[in-house]
């Protein structure tokens, strides 16, 4: 069934005076105008689900007029920084001098939300914690102390509902507010920002991509680890290796090409096998690692009210530019068909692959162009062949620019 502005006027009696108070929040589950492709965001778990048709990332691809609206450009098609990485003002790598125990990389994301909180710059803090019986069962929440803050540290590589406590920001009174989210939760909250009556609205981004639901996360550690139980964090690094961590400490990796696609292949969210936002378009400021050296956390600051937020905790990092080097071109065209026909490489050739391409692959900036081209034409691919109504207006211009370098199957 679509889901249109009678359907919502309809259910919910929506007059045109705050028309999101009469509409009512939807229990966990029950309805997602977005159907299969929800990324579980959480606007539709409270009554701003008024605004989901247009809100929706999903249902509503906007990146540019928000970018414009909220940036005061879109991005420059013509400027490859701005093509892949969106507009900003600068980027860099930095790392935190002193690394918080148990974040996800240096903890940057972290020592942000704390300072926004002790200056004085926000009341609240939107983040999410895991549940006390499960380490990667996402649960949102406004923090309102740094230990709250710090609790939140470390990914939750699960689609989470972030936007669920929007309801709780506009009881709490709060007036500033920090929110920290993945791209498609960063689309929803930034279509419904001028609803919230806010005085600031800070955003902190990080990029996101190949996110799961937590079955899927289930079957994507027990296909990948040989000890899925004990993992505390993983992450896709910049060595073309997947690097669990464990409960003692140790560290487990998996090269990229020994992944076995074929059983991994229908376990991505179909949210994430249909996103073009893996740079987080619409944040003030974007913490990431693709795009520094192995070790580093990758910074992009898109305007000022970003750069405010970096100034807070400048003294507390080691910088370093933002640099360069190899060509991802040959490597991405090979990997098309391969993933397509979920190719797995026996352990041995995909460990010497992964030696080769971490001596001789690209790096910097273009690794993570290397990820970006890499999941732009897988996710391409998938819109084309799954919903080929979608393909013009869900593919962003610089999406499309970007996936027209390589030959695509059909
Ligand atoms: P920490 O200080 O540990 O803080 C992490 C913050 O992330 C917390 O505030 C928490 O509220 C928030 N968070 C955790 N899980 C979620 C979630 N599911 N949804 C929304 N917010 C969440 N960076 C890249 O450069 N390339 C990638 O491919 C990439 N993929 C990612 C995939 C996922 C699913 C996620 C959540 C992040 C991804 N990142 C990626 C970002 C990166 O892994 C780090 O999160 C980022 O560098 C911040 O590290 P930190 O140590 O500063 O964060
Ligand atoms: Fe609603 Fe968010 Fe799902 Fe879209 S992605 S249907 S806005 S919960």
């Amino acid at each position: 069934m679509r889901y249109n502005d009678s359907d919502l006027k309809t259910q919910f009696n929506m007059t045109s005076i705050a028309p999101h108070h009469k509409a009512k929040a939807l229990k966990s589950g029950s309805r997602r105008p977005a159907k299969e492709l929800c990324s579980e965001c959480g606007l539709c778990d409270t009554y701003y689900i008024h605004y989901v048709k247009e809100a929706c990332a999903f249902l509503n691809q906007q990146i540019a007029e928000l970018e414009a609206e909220f940036h005061g450009l879109s991005r420059n098609l013509e400027d490859e920084n701005q093509l892949y990485f969106g507009v900003h003002q600068k980027m860099l790598a930095a790392r935190k001098k002193q690394p918080i125990e148990g974040a996800q990389w240096t903890g940057i994301v972290s020592a942000i939300a704390c300072e926004m909180l002790t200056q004085g710059k926000v009341e609240g803090v939107v983040c999410v914690q895991n549940t006390p019986e499960d380490r990667f069962q996402p649960q949102p929440i406004l923090a309102t102390t740094t230990a709250e803050i710090l609790a939140a540290r470390v990914n939750k590589p699960t689609l989470s509902p972030n936007l669920s406590i929007l309801e709780q920001i506009e009881r709490s009174g709060m007036r500033r507010i920090l929110a920290i989210g993945v791209g498609c939760q960063i689309q929803a909250l930034r279509a419904v920002e001028k609803q919230l009556g806010l005085e600031k609205l800070y955003v902190l981004g990080t990029p996101c991509v190949d996110n799961v639901t937590r079955e899927g996360l289930q079957k994507f550690l027990e296909t990948t680890s040989k000890s899925p139980e004990t993992v505390v964090h993983y992450e896709f690094m910049q060595d073309f290796q997947v690097h669990f961590k464990h409960i003692d400490g140790s560290i487990e990796k998996v090269p990229f090409f020994g992944l076995k696609t074929n059983q991994l292949k229908d376990v991505f969210a179909p949210s994430c096998m249909t996103c073009f936002d893996y740079v987080n378009s619409l944040a003030d400021l974007v913490v990431g690692y693709m795009g520094a050296p192995f070790g580093w956390q990758w910074l992009v600051v898109r305007n000022d009210t970003g750069q405010e937020m970096l100034d807070l905790v400048w003294s507390q990092l080691d910088t370093q530019p933002v640099s360069s080097s190899g060509n991802r071109h040959q490597a991405v065209q090979q990997s098309i068909p391969a993933y397509d026909q979920g190719v797995t490489l026996p352990m041995w050739a995909a460990k010497l692959m992964g030696v080769v391409i971490e001596k001789i692959g690209p790096k910097g900036l273009e690794y993570a162009r290397f990820s970006i081209d890499s999941h732009f034409t897988r996710n391409y691919l998938y819109v084309k062949r799954n919903y080929p109504e979608k393909l013009a207006q869900h593919v962003p211009p610089y999406a499309q620019k970007i996936v027209s370098q390589y030959r695509l199957p059909e």
